[in-house]
C-alpha cells in the first residue's frame, strides 16, 4: 500500500488512460456525486472513465444518474486504475468484489479511515467534511475546469454529508468550496429541492410509522427508532426513502445518541445508523464495538440477523454505551 498526498493523488489519475469509479453499498449524495465529478473531471482531461452502480439511484439523486452503468466486467479489460469513492473498506463496496478486475490496481479516496492494507494506493484525509470536497480540492490541483454538472455533483456531495452545513463537520473550507460551486453553476435552491423537496407519500407514511417505533433510553439520553422490511413493504416504501430519517430521532433535547435499525429487504440483517450532537460522543468508537464504523458523529454498522432478533441485543449494547458516557 501506497499512503499519497493530494499532489501525488493528482499524478497518479493524470497518468491514467481508463479509470473505473466506485462507491458504497446504500449510495448518498457525497458518494454519487463524488462518482460524477471524478467521472466529468476525467472526460475533461482526456481520460476514459466508467462508474458502476448497481442499485437505481435514489430519486433525489437521480439528476445525476445518466452517467452510471450496471457493473459488465466483460465490457471492456482497458482499465488502468480502479478509484474506490467514500469507500474505506471492500466490504462496503456497492459493487460485488468478485466483479471487480484484480489485477487492476485500487485507489481509494476517503476522508474516513481507511483500512490501508486493502488498497494499492490511498489518499485519506479525515478533516475533509465530504469526499466532493477533497475532489474539489483535487481538481484545482488537476487545472480541470469546473463544468456546471460537476459544480452541482460535487455541491450535492458537500450539502449532504454536513447535513446542510448544520453537522458538526461544517468548516470554513466546505463553505469557501460551496461559494466556488455555486460561482461555477450550482444553484442552492434548485438542488435543495431535488434532494430535500422530492419526498413521495409512500415515504412520508413509513416515516409515519417509523415515528411511531421511537423509544427513549437511559432518561432520554438516547432515542431509538425501527422499521422492518414487513412494514417497508406495507407502505410500499423504498429502502433508499429512509436516509436521514434518523436525524427525527437525534433532534430531541436533552438526546446525545440517536440510532434507527432498518430490515433489509431480504429481512436477514438490519442496516444501523447512529448519530450524535458532538464529537466527545464518539458513535463511530461504539460502532467499530459493533463491527462498523464511520466518524464521531455519524456512523454505522451491518447486523446479520433479523430485526426482532437483533433487536432487544442491540438496545441493550447502546444502553450500556450511553451509560457509559460521562453526564
Ligand atoms: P449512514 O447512517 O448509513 O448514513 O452511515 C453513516 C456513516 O457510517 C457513514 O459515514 C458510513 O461510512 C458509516 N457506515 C454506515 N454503515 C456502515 C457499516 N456497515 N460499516 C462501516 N461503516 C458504516
Ligand atoms: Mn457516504
Ligand atoms: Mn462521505
Amino acid at each position: 500500500m501506497k499512503e499519497l498526498d493530494r499532489k501525488h493523488t493528482a499524478t497518479l489519475l493524470r497518468n491514467a488512460s481508463h479509470v473505473l469509479i466506485l462507491g458504497h453499498a446504500n449510495p448518498d449524495g457525497d458518494c454519487i456525486g463524488s462518482m460524477v465529478a471524478l467521472l466529468l473531471a476525467l472526460k475533461t482531461m482526456g481520460i476514459q472513465a466508467t462508474a458502476w452502480a448497481v442499485a437505481p439511484i435514489p430519486l433525489k439523486y437521480r439528476f445525476m444518474d445518466s452517467l452510471f452503468q450496471k457493473p459488465d466486467p466483460a465490457s471492456t479489460n482497458s482499465w488502468d486504475l480502479t478509484v474506490c469513492l467514500d469507500t474505506p473498506c471492500r466490504s462496503r463496496l456497492e459493487v460485488d468484489p468478485a466483479l471487480i478486475p484484480s489485477d487492476v490496481p485500487m485507489l481509494c479516496i476517503d476522508h474516513h479511515r481507511i483500512s490501508k492494507d486493502e488498497f494499492d494506493y490511498v489518499y485519506e484525509d479525515t478533516s475533509q467534511s465530504a469526499v466532493g470536497c477533497m475532489l474539489y480540492e483535487l481538481f484545482c490541483d488537476l487545472a480541470v475546469p469546473l463544468s456546471r454538472e460537476m459544480a452541482e455533483a460535487l455541491y450535492a456531495a458537500v450539502i449532504t454529508d454536513t447535513g446542510c452545513f448544520t453537522n458538526r463537520n461544517t468548516d470554513i473550507r466546505a463553505f469557501e468550496i460551496s461559494v466556488e460551486l455555486i460561482k461555477a453553476g450550482a444553484d442552492p435552491g434548485t438542488l435543495a429541492e431535488y434532494i430535500y423537496l422530492s419526498a413521495s407519500v409512500d415515504q412520508l407514511r413509513v416515516l409515519g410509522e417509523v415515528l411511531e417505533s421511537l423509544e427513549l433510553l437511559s432518561d432520554g439520553r438516547g432515542a431509538l427508532m425501527y422499521l422492518s422490511d414487513a412494514t417497508r413493504r406495507a407502505c410500499m416504501a423504498e429502502s433508499a426513502d429512509t436516509e436521514n430519517f434518523v436525524n427525527y430521532a437525534r433532534s430531541i433535547f436533552g438526546v446525545q445518541v440517536a440510532a434507527m435499525l432498518i430490515e433489509a429487504e431480504d429481512a436477514n440483517h438490519v442496516r444501523v445508523s447512529l448519530r450524535s450532537k458532538e464529537r466527545s460522543v464518539n458513535v463511530s468508537d461504539f460502532a467499530r464495538q459493533l463491527g462498523g464504523g464511520g466518524h464521531p458523529c455519524a456512523a454505522g454498522v451491518t447486523a446479520h440477523a433479523p430485526l426482532a432478533e437483533y433487536l432487544p441485543e442491540f438496545r441493550r449494547e447502546l444502553t450500556a454505551f450511553i451509560d457509559s458516557l460521562p453526564v
